[in-house]
């Protein structure tokens, strides 16, 4: 991919005149291309241009877009290389982690449009009391037309993905922004999507930062967000002055409970890999562990081993050499390092890592020990290669700490007690829990993602919820008996009326006084 070919392959819509957001690989500072910041207006041409597709959209329901998703999963797969290589050099992911955002699509494709036709058809409805007798009704599920999908910068496929194929089977259009930080891989997708597989123009690709996000927002019926809780905010504030749903997935500070009767063997793995992924640039990551003194310094000498054992760096094309790839920006790696200073400055200790590579913009996995709630590492997301380990005492502290937080997104609980594992996933307070597993809740699309409190307004997956957030519910009252008039329609017939009147109270009162309309006694 060269730098000039990428900047064409993304214009969307008017961009003359706008500046250019320039992208370089973080793993070794080369250009990887530039894209247009595409303003206010082109993501108004391109939403008006959306919104008439979508008719026709909807009009070929779920069995029609699902042939259309399914020869995307097919360009996916036939592309996957390609893929992988641009996601790496817009995050210097390493080719490990890149290539699980390419099951992560191959799933979501697979689930929704296989179960489409199932979550969306018309649900018929029994109808209540005596006023509904004669009717029949039914709920049809409406997209909503335009449901705008605003992205962050860690997953640059998986992102999009995560929301935007159960939005487009519903039978929505999607104006998608993804990061002004990695903008190439969805550029290229939604190039797959419109030139090479020919689906309809149902998908657009907004390039551009913070305003063009915004501009998002002004045109779009609904907003999927995903990102930080600071703009998830100003999403919300925006969407509650246009009064339109906003679905917001936001930070997180995953605890991980380790207890002592655990299998420290596999608590450790979850831990390294919990941790390390994407070099923690995930907002379920584990960011703070929490071990009960039994099984501290075991638990402790196996994960720094592991953790000291990773391989850092960008390894080429589909080489699976190295684990774990670089930061994806200068700013978040300035905040990683900030989080283990301020913690060494306040006595913890370093037991790997701890420090930025001399090039490129790696942070070494690191395991921080001797740490506490004063410091940044475990109250702030720190979105980076760390773990803070500390020794608790029993499981009440555990699960108090662990809920000493803002957040709520998931957590983990290590035991291999089942009721013990049930009794603490009741106190944890976030949306998700792994029992002896870690950031496994997200990848299953049968029940709900979640983020409690500051995490989070909302839900994704979830079988048919995660579709029907796309959705308007419609509700469709029909008549089983053609009748001349309703008893409830004009004129006002005294005799009619008395009667309606007495027949409300005999059949909806909960004793005979009251339904033989007797005066109360005195
Ligand atoms: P961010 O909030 O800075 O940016 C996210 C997106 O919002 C970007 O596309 C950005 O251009 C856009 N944006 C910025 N300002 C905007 C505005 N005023 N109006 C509209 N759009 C605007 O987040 P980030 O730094 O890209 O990503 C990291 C954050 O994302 C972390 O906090 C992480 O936990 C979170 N995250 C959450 C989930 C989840 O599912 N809960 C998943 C991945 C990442």
């Amino acid at each position: 991919m060269t730098a000039e070919t990428t900047e064409q392959a993304v214009s969307t819509g008017p961009s003359e005149g706008r500046s250019r957001i320039e992208v370089r690989c973080p793993a070794d500072g080369r250009l990887v291309g530039r894209v247009p910041d595409l303003g206010a207006a082109g993501v108004a041409s391109a939403a008006k241009q959306l919104r008439e597709a979508q008719p026709e959209w909807e009009a070929i329901g779920p069995t029609g877009r699902a042939k259309h998703m399914r020869n995307f999963l097919d360009w996916i797969l036939d592309n996957e290389a390609n893929l992988i290589g641009i996601m790496q050099e817009e995050t210097g992911k390493s080719w490990g982690d890149a290539s699980l955002e390419i099951a992560m699509a191959v799933d979501l494709i697979n689930y929704y449009s296989g179960h489409a036709a199932e979550f969306l058809a018309d649900r018929k409805v029994r109808s209540w009391g005596a006023a509904g007798m004669t009717k029949r009704l039914r709920v049809f599920a409406r997209p909503y037309q335009l449901v705008g999908m605003i992205t962050p910068w860690n997953g640059p496929l998986g992102g999009p993905m995560l929301d935007g194929v159960a939005a487009l089977m519903a039978g929505a259009t999607v104006l998608f922004k993804p990061s002004e930080v990695t903008p190439f891989t969805w550029a290229e997708a939604s190039r797959g999507w419109l030139e090479d597989i020919g689906a309809p123009p149902v998908l657009a690709n907004i390039t551009g930062g913070a305003e063009a996000g915004a501009a998002v927002v002004d045109e779009v019926d609904m907003v999927m967000f995903t990102g930080s809780t600071r703009t998830g905010r100003k999403i919300a504030a925006r969407a509650g002055e246009r009064l339109i749903p906003c679905s917001l997935e936001l930070g997180g500070k995953d605890p991980m409970i380790v207890l002592a009767d655990a299998d420290i063997d596999r608590a450790s793995s979850a831990a390294a890999w919990g941790g390390m992924w994407n070099s923690g640039q995930i907002c379920i990551s584990v960011e703070r562990v929490y071990v009960e003194a039994p099984v501290y310094d075991e638990f402790v000498s196996k994960v720094t081993e592991k953790v000291a054992n990773l391989r850092q760096g960008m390894d080429p094309d589909g080489s699976f050499a190295t684990d774990v790839g670089a930061m994806c920006t200068p700013a978040q790696i300035d905040i990683v390092k900030s989080h283990v200073d301020d913690a060494l400055a306040k006595g913890a200790r370093v037991l790997t890592g701890g420090k930025r590579a001399e090039t490129g913009q790696f942070f070494e996995p690191t395991v921080l020990v001797d740490v506490d709630h004063s410091m940044l590492c475990m109250r702030d997301e720190t979105f980076g290669p760390t773990l803070p380990i500390m020794k608790v005492g029993d499981e009440r502290e555990a699960v108090q700490l662990a809920n000493d937080t803002p957040y709520g997104l998931s957590a983990s609980v290590w035991t291999s007690d089942r009721r013990r594992a049930d009794r603490i996933s009741r106190q944890v307070e976030a949306g998700a829990v792994n029992q002896n597993n870690v950031m496994m809740s997200t990848f299953q699309m049968t029940i709900p993602m979640s983020g409690w409190k500051q995490s989070g307004v909302g839900s994704r997956s979830g079988g048919a919820p995660g579709m029907l957030k796309f959705c308007r519910q419609q509700s469709v009252v029909s008549e089983r008996i053609k009748l001349k008039s309703e008893a409830h329609w004009y004129p006002y017939v005294p005799k009619k009326s008395r009667f309606q009147a007495k027949m409300v109270r005999f059949l909806g009162a909960h004793d005979w006084r009251r339904r033989l309309g007797r005066a109360p006694k005195r």
